[in-house]
């Protein structure tokens, strides 16, 4: 096993055009933003998630400090979400001055829990950013409820949950507004990338602005005003036509990669439910109700050191599993907003003991194999 080659945690491929379509773009004439590849992703995926207005953005990132600023929060608005994500989920928020508030997760799914979110709730609050992580929902019934009686904005952090649904409907596609990522490590990539979904009507002529340098330049451009000018505060988050001509060649086989994502993530939870039967690891959990798009596969160790100790194993044998996250509140910058360790015992105790295991469409079977044998092997012979 020590000279197999070492298995990636992650590979960005080619599903299809992508090359092809950017040849095309650059023949056709336009490579800047807002073109014909962005237009056809952008139907793409209002049409096919129920979103009624889709605007490509640079980053999953740049999709959050988006909705932030559509928003309209005043310095020292809350904002309540997970402490258990990436970092842009907070940081698209605190740059327009809220101060993040930080709830605990469940147990089950990792996500935000929504029992926990009213005892939050404060004068001071405007919005709640459910993270859907790994592609599995949030409660949002619960959530959009909660949002609906003390009338608070709700901002989907769906970086992760592109092709992803909640009894039905596609996530980014019940909150006021929600963010997908692109990034290469997500389901659906182009290397840098994201977009920003518009389900409340109120927003999309401010997000058209704030997008394009602050300008009224979409509405120039549809003819409803005759030239374009500044008209608000905003910067550059547009998608250059190149990378949305390379999405359109991944969206188009949307559906061959969510079925091969599945396949790997079945392989994992049938192969390794022996280990969890025995109690050496605890494996992912949806929730009925919930349609996965299986961005990723993790497993939980019983406790930390042994979390450490798995990581360093796989690594000895070439293979390349990573931990995620440091919980946000725990962070430097978390700190500063006053929170401590200790504060979120669900958190920190997952994050302590959490593996995401190598997942990508050309894992090979044998790869996959590889990974689990080395984990069997690990629990029988070595951590005993
Ligand atoms: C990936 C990710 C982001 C950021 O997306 P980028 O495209 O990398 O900027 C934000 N939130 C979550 C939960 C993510 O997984």
């Amino acid at each position: 096993m020590k000279n197999s080659p070492m298995i990636p945690f992650n590979k960005p491929f080619i599903a299809g055009k992508e090359l092809y379509y950017i040849a095309q773009a650059v023949t056709m004439g336009n490579i800047a933003a807002d073109g014909y590849f962005t237009k056809a992703c952008s139907r793409l995926l209002e049409e096919r998630f129920g979103i009624r207005k889709v605007l490509l953005v640079p980053s999953g990132t740049a999709a959050l400090e988006l909705a932030a600023m559509l928003c309209n929060l005043q310095p020292g608005d809350e904002v309540i979400m997970p402490s258990y994500t990436f970092v842009s989920t907070a940081s698209a928020f605190v740059r327009v001055g809220a101060r993040p508030v930080f709830v605990d997760i469940r147990p089950d799914t990792l996500n935000i829990d929504e029992t926990k979110i009213e005892a939050a709730i404060t004068e001071r609050t405007r919005v709640i950013v459910p993270v859907h992580y790994g592609g599995v929902s949030c409660e949002m019934d619960r959530i959009m409820d909660i949002a609906r009686r003390y009338n608070l904005l709700v901002v989907e952090d769906a970086a992760q949950g592109v092709n992803a649904f909640y009894k039905g409907r596609a996530l980014g596609s019940i909150g006021h507004l929600g963010c997908y990522s692109f990034h290469e490590t997500k389901n659906y990539i182009c290397g840098e990338g994201g977009a920003l979904c518009i389900n409340d009507e109120r927003f999309i002529e401010r997000a058209e602005i704030l997008r394009d340098k602050g300008t009224n330049r979409q509405k120039f451009f549809r003819g409803e005003v005759d030239k374009y000018t500044w008209v608000d505060i905003g910067s550059s988050y547009v998608m250059a036509e190149i990378l949305a001509a390379f999405l359109y060649g991944q969206l188009e086989q949307m559906d061959a990669i969510a079925a091969r994502r599945f396949e790997i993530y079945q392989h994992y939870a049938m192969h390794l439910k022996p280990l969890e039967e025995q109690g050496f690891l605890r494996l992912p959990r949806i929730p009925a109700g919930c349609q996965s798009n299986h961005h990723l596969f993790y497993v939980l160790t019983p406790d930390g050191p042994t979390r450490d100790a798995l990581l360093a194993h796989l690594k000895s044998e070439g293979i390349h599993a990573v931990f995620h996250y440091v919980p946000l509140h725990t962070s430097p910058m978390g700190r500063t907003f006053g929170y401590k360790e200790g504060d979120l015992p669900v958190t920190e105790s997952l994050a302590a003991r959490l593996v995401r295991l190598p997942m990508y469409y050309e894992l090979t079977q044998h790869d996959q194999e590889r990974v689990v044998v080395t984990l069997e092997k690990l629990f029988s012979e070595i951590l005993i």
